[in-house]
């Protein structure tokens, strides 16, 4: 049994506690918090650290079958270019264990203790099989050639048989709307009929808006050049209707990225249920150069949560550098309620609320330490660390 406190606790479940004692068995398991009025007599028994408590970290968007291509790919040249990039390298060393390994070690050492992970095959499921973070594998299918749709949906059922047999959660789920046909979509529509959580990478470019509108456009280049584009382009006529009409509306839905999203699409895309708004600023301002509407997002009311995406992508895999690069731009946003995103939304997203995301008795959400933080204002700082105490 252990007893940890800190200047500030923050549980997800009562307000900001001060000098609150946390109790849990060594194994993990919270079995009760002492709230102390801010009034902590010393005691022995109690590991009392200068900082912030808070529950694990939830990274709701990796791709950990790319950690080969880690500064691999040159910055800012844009979406279709980088799709271009990731077709052409992702086969060399694809699936390295040793790679993979050192991917998670770094995500554990992040504070992350749940990651809802993008899988185009099976490489990394012995990786994640064998690691202390809890997974959600997203089996992910593409295909633009409406011909193919049959092909895509039984290799995807491939791999999930392969996920089952590990014991994984998973679900299999759509890459995007610009790279799926319309037919795939549908027959997708109907496979995913009882998903608990979807994934779907949205509006990271203006390219994107500009293929679904008329099919044109350097996202339509990119695939003309690598051979891909066939004469029977099938897409949906928009990020709004394609969300709702050809999506699953069972269950979580987490949208990836949003970083080219209007006020006017998000309204539409909110009439869906259970919509999680996925931001990835490390990765779009690598690719795209540009931040997600951060406070549009909120203002509309948008449940947020926090990915890092891949190493293709980002320089590393840290929950807590997102935040960091959020608190940048938005200096408004209120630490207590990007820590909410970044582990309590990110639980409820990937349906796993029973163990992640608070810490309240009987919950196993592993309990992290922010130091270095700006205690008086509450704010981030470039030398803010994370720790992991659980
Ligand atoms: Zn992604």
């Amino acid at each position: 049994m252990r007893r940890i406190s800190a200047q500030y606790v923050i549980t997800n479940d009562r307000p900001v506690l001060r000098r609150a004692v946390v109790s849990a068995e060594d194994d993990g398991t919270i079995t009760g918090i002492m709230e102390n009025d801010g009034l902590l007599t010393e005691k022995q028994s109690v590991e009392f650290y200068n900082g912030i408590i808070i529950p694990g970290f939830v990274n709701c968007h990796c791709h950990l079958e790319l950690s080969h291509l880690k500064g691999e790919i040159p910055e800012g040249a844009g979406l279709p270019e980088f799709i271009m990039n990731i077709r052409n390298r992702r086969d060399r060393n694809e699936g390295d264990p040793a790679v993979m390994k050192k991917a998670v070690m770094q995500m554990a050492d992040e504070g992350i203790v749940l990651c809802g992970d993008i899988c185009n095959n099976a490489s990394a499921f012995s990786t994640k099989e064998n690691s202390n973070i809890a997974w959600h594998s997203f089996i992910e299918v593409f295909g633009i050639d409406p011909a193919r749709a049959e092909k895509r949906i039984a290799e995807a059922g491939q791999t999930a048989e392969e996920a089952g047999k590990y014991g994984f959660s998973y679900s299999v789920t759509p890459h995007s709307l610009y790279s799926v046909s319309l037919p795939l979509l549908r027959l997708l529509k109907e496979y995913t009929s009882e998903n608990r959580v979807t994934s779907v990478h949205f509006m990271e470019s203006e390219s994107e808006k500009q293929f679904l509108r008329d099919n044109t456009g350097s996202l339509k280049e990119s695939y003309e050049r690598s051979g891909l584009l066939t004469d029977d382009i099938m897409t949906p006529a928009g990020h709004a209707e394609g969300i709702l009409d050809e999506i699953t509306l069972s269950g979580n839905l987490i949208l990836v990225h949003n970083t080219f999203t209007d006020a006017a699409t998000v309204k539409k895309v909110l009439q869906r249920k259970n919509t999680w708004w996925c931001l990835c600023p490390g990765s779009n301002l690598y690719v795209e150069g540009r931040m997600p509407p951060v406070d549009m997002l909120i203002s509309e009311g948008c449940e947020l949560v926090l990915g890092t995406d891949s190493l293709a992508s980002n320089k590393n895999l840290s929950i807590l550098s997102e935040m960091k690069l959020i608190s940048e731009y938005f200096p408004a946003v209120r630490l207590e309620e990007m820590i909410r995103w970044a582990t309590l939304n990110g639980a409820r997203a990937l349906d796993k609320e029973n163990i992640f995301g608070k810490i309240a008795s009987g919950m196993k959400p592993g309990l992290l330490l922010l130091e270095n933080a700006d205690l008086l204002n509450m704010k981030l700082l470039p030398e803010t660390t994370v720790k992991r105490l659980l």
